[in-house]
């Protein structure tokens, strides 16, 4: 873009916010820029033209109607959790709706309407109040919408499902500029292509009663980390082929702790009924020897709180995903190998969300287009650091464990990747959204005709 481009497209923003003064509106020359620039993943060169920050849905209706009649190019940001800065373009005006972060819960229908801009953990904590709970991600700082269109994994995972199914209404603004209320049509392509169709500006959500939960960390010995990964994993698929309560979701990480490495595993009892709970955690104990057993009753905004400390705010690095369908001993043998090499950096990290066979997302959804419908693993291979000096190491680990994987058993891989982790470069559509991708790229033609939401995480 043209320097001369750039200050004509300032001076209409200008003018358009001196007459909204009630929309915020940041430049790169104003105090608050880099503050609000500040996401996950350092991304240094990714500087937006300006940043509005509408803090209601008819404000942010104002906001894109006004840059899309003006063909000025926007992105959309919430959470800012997206390791590869999707959320920003340079030269684009970057739309923030974290202001937008309202949960107004509907008691009867056991729903809750919530702003397009909200925190996980900002809507937990709403819920809580009212001793409500609902599916959400581990991290309380990932922004709800991005999470939940393009998939959605979490502690509630198997008792809840995906965040892509928690999606049953929706207010959007789509490519001309107007809020609609997505139709079945609109809501069948955002469920799994989100961002693709339009700013997601509200969602409605099924709510859970759940003011307690027996939820924790259980830190395994890991002096000899390949003998309690495969002692742990064995155990566990000896436990799913018995038949697992949907009530309990997993959640298996290798990290570097003080003393080394170690396997830990998120243990979420999704039920009031603790007893019953206990009876799970003392299985899930029992499959190799506990070093630290951190699970208590708890409530979910606790749980998720507690679970934010294991998780650093800032990093800089990048994430590489796949999605296998079982953990083999060819699958167990190549993580043994590789979190063995592991740098030891506090950030880099190796998690693995589950979405397990039988659970309500694990099966089709004809209303919607995200196509991992089968049991599976997502690995999330976390190349990050927090010493510049790991940096190189860690992503060079990253690339070579992700490598390996990729040369497993084929029939294990899935072909939908996971989308929000994965490289815009090195993303195949078509494989991801599957036999759903010819219809979705007709419904693109049909909604988003210019390409106005073209930065999307899902590219159509
Ligand atoms: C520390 C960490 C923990 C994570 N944990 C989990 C997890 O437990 N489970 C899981 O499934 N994923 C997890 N993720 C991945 C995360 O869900 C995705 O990266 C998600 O897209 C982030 O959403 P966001 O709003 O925080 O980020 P952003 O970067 O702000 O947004 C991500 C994408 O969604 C778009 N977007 C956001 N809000 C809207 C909206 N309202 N309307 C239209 N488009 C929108 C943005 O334009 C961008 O393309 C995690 C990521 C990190 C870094």
């Amino acid at each position: 873009m043209t320097d001369n481009l750039a200050t004509e497209r300032l001076r209409k923003l200008a003018g358009f916010f001196a007459n909204n003064p009630s929309i915020q509106y940041v430049t790169p020359t104003s105090p608050q820029y880099a503050e609000l620039c500040a996401a996950y993943v350092s991304l240094p060169d990714l500087n937006p033209l300006a940043i509005a920050r509408p803090s209601t849905v008819e404000a942010a209706t104002s906001v894109v109607s006004f840059v899309v009649t003006n063909d000025i190019p926007f992105t959309v940001r919430s959470g800012g959790h997206d390791s590869f800065g999707r959320f920003f373009r340079n030269g684009a005006v970057a739309v923030d709706l974290r202001l937008i972060n309202y949960v107004e819960i509907d008691q009867e229908s056991s729903t809750a309407r919530i702003g397009g801009g909200i925190l996980g953990g900002h809507m937990i904590r709403a819920l809580q109040k009212h001793g409500l709970a609902a599916a959400v991600g581990t991290i309380s700082s990932v922004g709800y919408a991005g999470w939940a269109m393009y998939g959605g994994y979490g502690p509630y995972s198997s008792k809840f499902g995906l965040g892509v199914d928690q999606i049953l209404a929706a207010k959007v603004i789509n490519a001309k500029g107007e809020l609609v209320d997505a139709d079945a049509e609109l809501l069948r392509a955002l469920r799994g292509a989100g961002g693709a169709f339009g700013v997601v500006a509200e969602l409605t959500i099924p709510v859970h009663r759940l003011d307690q939960t027996l939820a924790g960390a259980i830190a395994f010995q890991s002096d000899d980390l390949p003998v309690v990964i495969r002692q742990y994993n064995l155990g566990y698929q000896a436990l799913s082929a018995e038949g697992i309560p949907a009530e309990l979701t997993l959640q298996q990480s290798i990290i570097n702790l003080p003393h080394g490495k170690t396997l830990v595993v998120l243990f979420v009892w999704a039920s009031p009924d603790i007893e019953t709970g206990q009876l799970w955690a003392e299985k899930i104990c029992a499959l190799a020897p506990v070093a630290h057993n951190a699970i208590q009753p708890t409530t979910p905004l606790t749980y998720l709180t507690d679970t934010d400390r294991m998780v650093p705010s800032h990093t800089r690095g990048r994430v590489r995903t796949i999605s296998l369908k079982r953990l083999s001993d060819e699958v167990l043998d190549v993580i043994s190998a590789n979190v063995l090499k592991m740098p030891a950096d506090p950030h880099t990290i190796f998690a693995m969300h589950e979405l397990r066979t039988g659970t309500p997302s694990a099966q089709a959804h004809s209303d919607s287009v995200f196509a991992a419908r089968e049991g599976h693993f997502v690995f999330e291979i976390i190349g990050n650091a927090q010493r510049e000096e790991n940096l190189d190491r860690a992503t060079a680990w990253g690339q070579d464990f992700w490598n390996e994987l990729t040369r497993t058993d084929p029939e294990n891989v899935l072909p939908a990747t996971y989308l929000s982790l994965s490289a815009p470069e090195e993303v195949q559509m078509s494989r991801v959204f599957g036999e759903n991708y010819a219809w979705l790229v007709d419904m693109k033609g049909k909604y988003d005709p210019r390409g106005v939401f073209a930065a999307a995480t899902a590219r159509l």
